[in-house]
Parts: C-alpha cells; sequence; structure tokens
C-alpha cells in the first residue's frame, strides 16, 4: 500500500513513521509512505502557501493553487485519483473499521492542514473522505495522518511479523482486549493469574474471553452493543 501525505512539515512525518514495525514495512517494500511537501508546488515568488481569510478573523488560511498542484501531480504519478483524506476535526470519527477499510485500497493520499485551515474550493475539488482522529483541535494535520498511517498499515497484510496478534487485538469483534502479563511472575506482591501458567490452552482461552468482556463492560459499554457475543454470553452481561 502505497500513503502519499501532503503536508508543510514532511520531516515531521517522514521521522515519525521510518520506525519500528512500519519503518520495517517500508523496507520489505510492503508499505511506502511518501510526504509531499506542498511549499514546492507554490507559484508564489516567496513561496507563500497561505494567506488572509476573506471576510476577516484571525490566522492564516491554506491556499487552493499549491495544494491541488501538489495533488495533481501524485494523481499524475499514479494513473488514477485515489481516495483522498482530509484529515479535520470536522469529519467523523476515525475508529478500526475505518483503518480496515481503507487498509484495502492501493493508494491513499492524506491532505494535513494548518493554521485556520484550508481554502474550501480545493477541499471540494479533491477530497473524498473528511476524517477526524477526536473531539479536539490540533495546531496541524500531521499528527492525525500519522495516527491513521499507523492504524491503517497495521491491517496490511505482512506488516505485522505474527498475523495472530492482530486478530486478537482490542476491537476486533468489538470487544477490548484481555489483561497480558509477562515475566516475572510475581511483582510488587501481585501473581499473574494462575490460569495463565496451567498449559491449559482451551481454560487460557475461555479465560481471556470472559476477561475481554469484562474489561469491555467496564470501560467501554458503549461497544458491547455492537460486540460479537454469545447469546449465554449476553445474557450474562
Ligand atoms: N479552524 C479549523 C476548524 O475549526 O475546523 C481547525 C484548524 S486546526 C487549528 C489546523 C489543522 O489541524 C486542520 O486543518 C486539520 O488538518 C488538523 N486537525 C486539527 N485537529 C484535528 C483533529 N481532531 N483531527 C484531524 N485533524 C485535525
Amino acid at each position: 500500500m502505497r500513503f502519499h501525505i501532503l503536508t508543510l512539515f514532511p520531516d515531521m512525518v517522514e521521522q515519525g513513521l521510518n520506525t519500528s514495525i512500519i519503518g520495517r514495512a517500508v523496507e520489505k517494500g510492503i508499505l511506502s509512505i511518501e510526504a509531499v511537501n506542498i511549499r514546492d508546488y507554490t507559484l508564489d515568488r516567496h513561496k507563500k502557501v497561505d494567506d488572509y481569510p476573506y471576510g476577516g478573523g484571525a490566522g492564516m488560511v491554506m491556499q487552493a493553487q499549491p495544494i491541488y498542484d501538489a495533488w495533481q501531480a501524485i494523481v499524475t504519478k499514479i494513473g488514477y485519483r485515489p481516495r483522498t483524506v482530509y484529515l479535520t476535526p470536522q469529519g467523523p470519527t476515525f475508529h478500526q473499521g475505518m483503518a480496515k477499510e481503507y487498509a484495502k485500497e492501493e493508494d491513499l493520499i492524506l491532505l494535513c492542514g494548518h493554521y485556520e485551515g484550508i481554502d474550501e474550493r480545493v477541499l471540494e475539488e479533491i477530497v473524498t473522505d473528511y476524517v477526524s482522529i477526536g473531539d479536539y483541535v490540533l495546531t496541524g494535520g500531521e499528527l492525525p495522518a500519522m495516527v491513521m498511517v499507523d492504524a491503517i498499515s497495521r491491517m496490511v497484510p505482512g506488516v505485522l511479523s505474527n498475523q495472530e496478534s492482530g486478530s486478537t487485538e482490542s476491537f476486533e469483534g468489538s470487544l477490548l482486549e484481555y489483561p497480558q502479563y509477562s515475566r516475572p511472575e510475581e511483582w510488587h506482591g501481585k501473581k499473574v493469574p494462575p490460569i495463565l501458567l496451567s498449559g491449559d490452552h482451551a481454560k487460557v482461552d475461555a479465560w481471556r474471553r470472559e476477561q475481554s468482556i469484562l474489561r469491555t463492560k467496564e470501560r467501554r459499554p458503549d461497544l458491547l452493543k455492537w460486540a460479537e457475543l454469545s447469546e449465554k454470553e449476553r445474557k450474562n452481561l
């Protein structure tokens, strides 16, 4: 899968994403992450990419021309118009289901805003999806874009070395993951639940399932409405 990130701060995105699991997938050629500097496309001789908002008000607005030309350069290079996401607090909130859907795309363009936002006219021409990462306002779309790239990449086959770790993760079947433990068996007087040391895989699976349901009920009861539960499990909620 190829991510194309339209940004005024390409270093931030490249440095943030070329490490650990995502960096390894890039090295293997499973993913490519290209940060495109919007400023490289401005026709302004002072390399300006923003201007005052019509109608007045605080802050600056990113202008249409450099964004459109940067986007067009990607479209020309890959030969088609891919889904183009504008990261904005005004979109629906990103979730795991969306990550899975986007992971099916061959190319995805992510547009990062800054300052007061972007001239509406270019958004109308190029954006197919508006996505927020939560109900708060950040200074720019770079962190949200990185969040999306990370979550989507994990859903691309071959990115996680152990596919199993993806399938028991929180939100799989709309449940949160069960608690995890590692060595030592006792730490600060707290013991690992004995069932995890029993070697009985069926019992361990049953315990983990129960813990997942309990944890979801405690921490995110809103998810239970969508959870894949047996009739018995639902009755016992
Ligand atoms: N004036 C804009 C508004 O009220 O909708 C907010 C602009 S914000 C200061 C600058 C940029 O940060 C936005 O264009 C967007 O790309 C990004 N951004 C801020 N908060 C975000 C969020 N919660 N999710 C996704 N992107 C966000």
